[in-house]
């Protein structure tokens, strides 16, 4: 049997008559950009996520970014960012002109572990920047305790994480922003690139709403330096008919995470843990195996598709080499990259599938 890694078909096969009604609807229009589609998925967007604004931008990294410039976060600033996540977290620190300085994860979660962060903050901090990494929601009580102890502001990249719940409240509405991606391949996907941001901060909406069309407000004034950003109407009707099957679909991933987790108990790998705070969005279910490359390929051998998640740090990337960090400087990280493997798991995946990964993992491991 041949499982690939993931497949998408599935999930376009759940919301179909929506999506092709949406895509004939936009294309008869005549209008593709800053239009009534994005507003509605925008409202729709921010109801789902229980916050107030919801700002619809070109894909997840400049959420990230122009989340930040909206914070106020600049030349010469400080921004605390996970040692171990996807290296766009750090980017959108750089383009703001910032230093991301990286904090070490929990070694069980594998996000931003609150009890390092505070020996990370100096007079240059302005902004803590966790990410819900591979749907696992961080602790953003505890994040959120810290940034208000110290007068820093949180922004959350919540780009795996659609759905996921952190003490029974949905991330996208616990932090001052959170940032968005609508990636294809994400769990709440468009047909081509996509992101956004929700945020309570009227005037941090309004800063985005301005930045993703040129700095300008009114056509062809220009308040700022702004860029060009913005979530097509194709991507937002695409959005908007898929949003009614999220919830249905996130609990097909929760429902085969807890299969995948009952089938593996006792195999000779690291599962996947869950606190009891935690509702994950289940984007990814990684596993950890000391000898990862060679797991990775006996389950090719077999058929099945995995991925890592991923195999350099951003400390450890040429991008950034001026930082002046090596291996050795963020151990956490750097053995939770050596030895992290992605196993299938998305919405359509049968029982079949199912057993045959648990079977593969557990011969091979
Ligand atoms: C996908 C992703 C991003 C970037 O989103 P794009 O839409 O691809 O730009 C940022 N952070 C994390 C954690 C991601 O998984």
């Amino acid at each position: 049997m041949k499982i690939p890694f993931l497949d998408l078909q599935p999930s376009y096969a759940a919301s179909r008559a929506a999506i092709d009604a949406a895509l004939l609807r936009v294309a008869g229009s005549g209008w593709f950009i800053m239009g009534k589609e994005l507003e509605a998925f925008e409202a729709q967007w921010a109801g789902y996520c229980g916050s107030a604004h919801a700002v619809g931008l070109g894909n997840g990294l400049d959420a990230l970014h122009l989340g930040l410039r909206a914070l106020g976060v600049g030349e010469g600033d400080e921004v605390i960012v996970p040692s171990n996540t996807y290296i766009a977290t750090w980017l959108a620190v750089s383009q703001c002109g910032a230093k991301p300085v990286p904090v070490e994860p929990d070694a069980r979660t594998y996000n931003l572990d609150p009890a390092r962060i505070e020996a990370a903050i100096t007079s240059a901090t302005r902004v803590i920047l966790p990410v819900h990494l591979y749907g696992q929601p961080a602790d953003m009580d505890a994040i959120n305790a810290i940034a208000a102890k110290h007068g820093l502001k949180v922004l959350d990249d919540c780009a795996q994480a659609h759905g996921a719940r952190w003490n029974g409240r949905r991330v996208g509405g616990t932090a001052d922003v959170s940032a968005w991606s609508f990636y294809p391949g994400k769990n709440l996907g468009a047909m081509g690139d996509g992101g956004g941001l929700t945020t309570n901060d009227a005037g941090v909406a309004e800063r985005v709403r301005v930045l993703r069309n040129y700095g300008s407000k009114v056509k062809y004034h220009n308040e700022v330096k702004g860029l060009n950003s913005r979530l097509d109407e194709m991507q937002a009707a695409v959005l908007a008919a898929k949003l009614p099957e999220l919830d249905a679909l996130t609990n097909e991933r929760r429902r085969i995470a807890v299969q995948l987790l009952d089938g593996l108990a006792g195999a000779n790998v690291v599962l996947p843990f869950v606190p009891a705070e935690a509702d994950p969005a289940w984007h990814l279910f990684v596993i950890r195996h000391e000898a990862r490359d060679r797991l990775q390929a006996a389950l090719a051998e077999q058929g099945i598709g995995t991925l890592i998640h991923y195999p350099v740090p951003p400390h450890r990337q040429p991008a950034y080499a001026e930082l002046g960090m090596g291996e050795g400087d963020f151990p956490i990280a750097e053995a939770i990259h050596r030895e992290v493997l992605s196993l299938p798991l998305w919405p359509g995946m049968s029982e079949a599938h199912i057993d045959a990964v648990i079977a593969a993992v557990k011969g091979c491991a």
